[in-house]
């Protein structure tokens, strides 16, 4: 369990892959866009399943659940942020009503997944907390996590930051920008795209997870259970999984790796306070949300079926089992391992049940579309943008619509990919296709800003003033286009002034 484990070949070779770069910022070679000449295939790990994974986040420091930690110079270690549409809408809707009961926005505050086996959760900057899929993966239950998420959004209520140096308050920002950025990109299948952005923040990212102190724990642990009760749900789940960690911190009581050599177990003095405030609260009989439980269900086996080993999500969810977890964590296994015909059967048991569930039409589509079908994919992944009109899936959408090479598709991939820049603008893979379909429509001028846009948005500002540039001269004066590339000209030339300043 603490071990880090690989979980396939790939996972491995990528890492690799990634390791390599994750100092030196972005590979622009991947990038040279504009020419269009080639239809950019994404590399391996881009063609993975729904969850995606990203550039690995340098982490000096665990939060949180497990115990305190000091600043001191500990091996980071490489994770991966995990997007998904639907765990994503299932993490806000699950957090939304303790966001709201600790007198925060719903819409400010970001719950994301982060590969890693290691059961534990942390906050970053203020406004994102980061759950480990091990925890998801550990969990029992929708309400075992709703405990942790609670237990996190006291860190960021009581402002639990640590300031170790003058600067460091822009520089969080810069890195937490970026860790989202890439996250976006790398969802959409930009694996390249998503490194460069991750690489900027690197170097603050290493200073600036945070740490907490014993003291901190105790106030969060009061705080998350404020918010249970507020929101009326039951502490049971967190009692529960604090329980869960505290058994795992006794069974992995000698330090084993550098993630535990540097916990401490949690007390059971902290689990008996908890329980007298849980016990008294009138929601501890409280029974689960039912509905929500089913979706965790289904988010767990995704998860599982994604992030491990094909041969035990086989044995977690045999062929026996036909409930639909099972199918949907098994159609990750066989995808994973290339089977694309038993991953669509499996995605067809999933539709046979729920035939117009967004999700599973998106799981179909990006089988279709990553076994070479783009054309078969495109059926099915109309109908979950139709559904949902999320962006992540949209831009699935046109990835397969642009794979088909037929250009009668372009138009439809341009109106899609348009409508997904104008809900989450910060995603380069977005507008590295949207690049792609002007180019191949003969639109010079509006390929060279979508590239602008992209390379602004992974920092290369010097590449971003250069396109910025070459739109203007071919778009029309005073059009939106325009005002838009004169925009991100003026911003990259001032930005790189300013780095000539500094020097
Ligand atoms: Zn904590």
């Amino acid at each position: 369990m603490n071990k880090r484990r690989c979980t396939m070949g790939l996972t491995r070779r990528a890492a690799a892959l990634f390791r390599g770069r994750c100092l030196d910022g972005h590979r622009a070679d991947a990038f040279t866009t504009g020419s269009g000449a080639a239809w950019h295939r994404p590399a391996p790990m881009a063609r993975l399943p729904i969850f995606a994974r990203a550039h690995p986040v340098r982490r000096t420091l665990t939060c949180a659940l497990l115990a305190a930690a000091a600043l001191t110079a500990l091996p980071a270690q490489a994770q991966s942020i995990l997007r998904d549409a639907e765990t994503e809408a299932f993490m806000a809707d699950m957090s939304g009503p303790l966001v709201k009961a600790a007198g925060m926005e719903p819409r400010n505050v970001q719950v994301l997944v982060i590969n890693d086996p290691e059961i534990n959760a942390f906050v970053a900057g203020g406004q994102y907390v980061w759950v480990h899929s091990g925890l998801l993966a550990q969990a029992d239950n929708v309400n075992q996590v709703q405990g942790v998420v609670a237990h996190e959004l006291g860190h960021i209520e009581g402002g639990h930051i640590i300031r170790s140096g003058e600067g460091i308050k822009a520089a969080t920002s810069v890195t937490l920008l970026s860790l989202v950025l890439g996250a976006a990109a790398i969802a959409t299948g930009a694996g390249e795209a998503g490194m460069g952005i991750m690489g900027l923040g690197q170097q603050a990212a290493m200073s600036n997870f945070l740490a907490f102190s014993r003291a901190q724990e105790s106030s969060a642990d009061l705080a998350g259970a404020r918010y249970l009760h507020t929101a009326g749900i039951s502490g049971r789940g967190s009692l529960e999984f604090f329980k869960k960690l505290q058994n795992q911190e006794y069974r992995l009581a000698i330090p084993q790796d550098n993630s535990y050599g540097r916990t401490h177990p949690l007390s059971g003095e902290r689990i008996n306070v908890l329980r007298e405030v849980y016990e008294v609260d009138p929601a501890w009989n409280k029974p689960m949300d039912r509905a929500l439980e089913t979706r965790f269900e289904r988010i767990k086996a995704k998860l599982i079926g994604f992030v491990s080993e094909p041969t035990q999500t086989l044995q977690k969810y045999p062929e026996s089992d036909q409930s639909l977890p099972a199918h949907y964590a098994r159609a990750y296994a066989w995808h994973k391992s290339a089977y694309p015909q038993k991953a669509l059967d499996e995605a067809d048991a999933l539709l046979a049940a729920l035939p117009h569930d967004p999700y599973f039409l998106e799981l179909k589509g990006q089988i279709l579309l990553e076994s070479g079908r783009p054309k078969d994919a495109i059926a099915p992944l109309r109908e979950a943008v139709k559904l949902t009109n999320q962006p992540l899936i949209s831009v699935l959408l046109a990835h397969a619509l642009i794979a088909t090479e037929d250009e009668s598709n372009f138009a439809e991939a341009e109106q899609v990919l348009r409508i997904a820049v104008n809900r989450d603008r910060e995603n380069p893979f977005a507008w590295y296709q949207l690049g792609v379909v002007y180019e191949r429509r003969g639109d010079t001028p509006r390929a060279a800003l979508a590239t602008a846009e992209r390379y602004s948005m992974m920092g290369d500002n010097p590449m971003a003033l250069r396109s910025a540039d070459a739109a203007m001269q071919g778009l029309q004066q005073g059009t939106k286009d325009y005002l838009r590339a004169q925009d991100i000209a003026m911003v990259s030339r001032a930005a790189i002034e300013q780095k000539r300043k500094k020097r």
